[in-house]
């Protein structure tokens, strides 16, 4: 047996630490850690088809052809159907590229620093590398840039691509949306030009293993011969073409905050050169990487600097203070909760003003689908991360985690200026129904009336529930009046989370005609 070689000093893809390996070594709890070292957004995506529809055909391969999915692309990004290639991530285009492009006695051209897999897939093909781009039969483009955030104007690129007729021009558009610019109109007069998207950046979708390659109809065809029968599975391709037809992306948001991390670490004199993605470069920084990682904060180390991912303001105002550095204030209320005790240990990060996205990992499911339920109806989005003493009992992660949470809002509320106040909602579930009332003013007060028939649902007891309530009541300044009955105690429970939910929404909206209160100020 004799494996085909690989060049001498190839060096293959290596994947970033997870976060337990990380507070494993530095002797912190997984919640303590966070992540500015992945690219990726801070929340998922929302898939925007039922899970269970999405799952119900596992005996079947995906539909081969990918229709519905390069329809949806197609729609997206302003071409044909029969101009979309789909792969598993743009890794899995890149390396589609490489197999139609490159092999022993052809040469690929990369111009450094840049995403690693150009020159990976490359050597495994047995390519050689190009000293200049009129010398390759593959030109790598990766634009916007990582590491460096750096757009070239795609202008640019297509005179490049019609000064090497011969060779393919693929440009890595992963980080298109945080940009804005694209090579895609140019294909008509480049057409030795290819396009790589993916849902991995912008839509939250990473895990899913979705990307499309965007080309002239003959080279989308060239690619498609040589590509996998199914790389994507059918699940994550049906959620990728509703996430396509219909996209929610907070790409505003991240630009604004990638805007005012940069202007808080200029201000600090750190060099931080302009960026058209989701993250920043600091040249030189690069020693700042271990003491980051000792705190919790991971970020990625690229040559003498570092790199650091957006995340959302509380999070990033976290990492900039590290930095010394000190940010304007951000126009998006969130707030950020880092709790350890002796019992749990939590993070919570709330955006106030968010699309729904709930992450909640508390090791007690159903009281994940109460948090998840409460963030959808409250128009959140809320990562919340907990390990605490399970195996004492549930008490002390359900009552931190929602004591937690009712901090973060009333940190992401801040001054209170120019909210609803008010707000109140019933809901209805089946044969049960909830109504809840808020008042942001700051007293604190709780009236909880649960009629449940039993003790627990799953691995929740439910006794618990009233008291911690409370405590998010108490610890976000809030007055908070909730009643929930019903014959299915399951029922009882998501009606009042879900009350919660639409009830803060409304009061923590901002409304400028909203004369919140005789005394003036909340
Ligand atoms: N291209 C670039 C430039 C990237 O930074 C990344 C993220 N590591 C990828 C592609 C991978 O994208 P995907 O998840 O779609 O494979």
């Amino acid at each position: 047996m004799s494996a085909r070689p690989l060049p001498d000093g190839f060096e293959p893809y290596v994947w970033a630490s997870t976060a337990e390996d990380v507070a494993r070594w530095r002797g912190l709890h997984p919640a303590e850690v966070i992540r500015f070292d992945a690219n990726v957004p801070p929340l998922p995506g929302v898939p925007q088809v039922p899970l269970g529809e999405s799952f119900a055909r596992l005996n079947e391969y995906p539909e081969g052809t990918y229709r519905e999915l390069r329809e949806a692309a197609a729609g997206y990004a302003g071409v044909e159907a029969d101009q979309i290639v789909i792969g598993a991530g743009a890794d899995g285009l890149i390396g589609l590229a490489a197999r139609t492009f490159l092999g022993p006695g052809r040469r690929a051209y990369v111009r450094r620093p840049t995403y690693s897999l150009y020159a990976i897939a490359s050597a495994v093909e047995g390519a050689e590398p190009a000293d200049d781009p009129k010398d390759a039969d593959l030109v790598w483009v990766c634009n916007p840039n990582n590491p460096t955030g750096e757009l070239v104007e795609p202008t640019e690129i297509g005179a490049l691509a019609r000064s090497v007729p011969g060779a393919a021009v693929v440009v890595d558009e992963a980080y298109f949306e945080y940009g804005g610019k694209s090579v895609v109109p140019l294909l008509a007069e480049a057409p030795n030009l290819i396009a790589i998207r993916t849902l991995s950046k912008a839509f939250g979708l990473a895990a899913l293993r979705v990307g499309y390659a965007v080309a002239s109809r003959e080279l989308a065809a060239e690619l498609d011969r040589r590509r996998d029968p199914a790389p994507v599975a059918a699940p994550a391709a049906r959620i990728a073409a509703a996430a396509l037809r219909e996209p929610r992306l907070d790409v505003e948001q991240t630009v604004a905050e990638r805007e005012r991390m940069r202007e808080a670490l200029l201000a600090a004199g750190f060099e931080c050169p302009p960026s058209a993605a989701n993250f920043v470069l600091l040249p030189g920084a690069g020693d700042r990487a271990e003491p980051l990682e000792a705190q919790g904060l991971v970020v990625r180390r690229v040559g003498d600097g570092i790199r650091i991912t957006v995340r959302v303001p509380a999070e990033n105002d976290r990492i900039l203070a590290a930095f010394g550095a000190a940010p304007g204030p951000s126009a998006a209320r969130s707030a950020l909760v880092v709790r350890t005790s002796a019992e749990t240990a939590l993070r919570v990060v709330l955006a106030l003003d968010g699309q729904g996205r709930v992450r909640a990992q508390t090791g007690i499911g159903f009281f994940d689908h109460l948090l998840a339920q409460l963030g959808f109806h409250g128009g959140l989005d809320l990562e919340v991360v907990a390990g605490g003493d399970l195996d004492v009992d549930e008490h002390h992660t359900v009552e931190d985690v929602l004591a937690a949470l009712g901090s973060a809002l009333g940190q992401a509320l801040d001054g209170r200026a120019g909210v609803r106040r008010y707000g109140s909602a019933t809901v209805p579930m089946d044969e049960a129904r909830a109504t809840a009332a808020v008042d942001l003013v700051r007293r604190p007060h709780a009236e909880v009336a649960l009629a449940f028939a039993g003790d627990r649902v799953g691995g929740l007891p439910l006794t618990l529930l009233p008291h911690a309530l409370e405590r998010f009541a108490v610890e976000a300044g809030l007055t908070l009046h909730v009643e929930s009955a019903g014959a299915d105690d399951h029922h009882v429970a998501e009606a009042a989370f879900k009350a919660v939910g639409r009830a803060l929404r409304e009061a923590c909206s901002l409304d400028a005609a909203a004369q919140s209160s005789t005394k003036g100020t909340l």
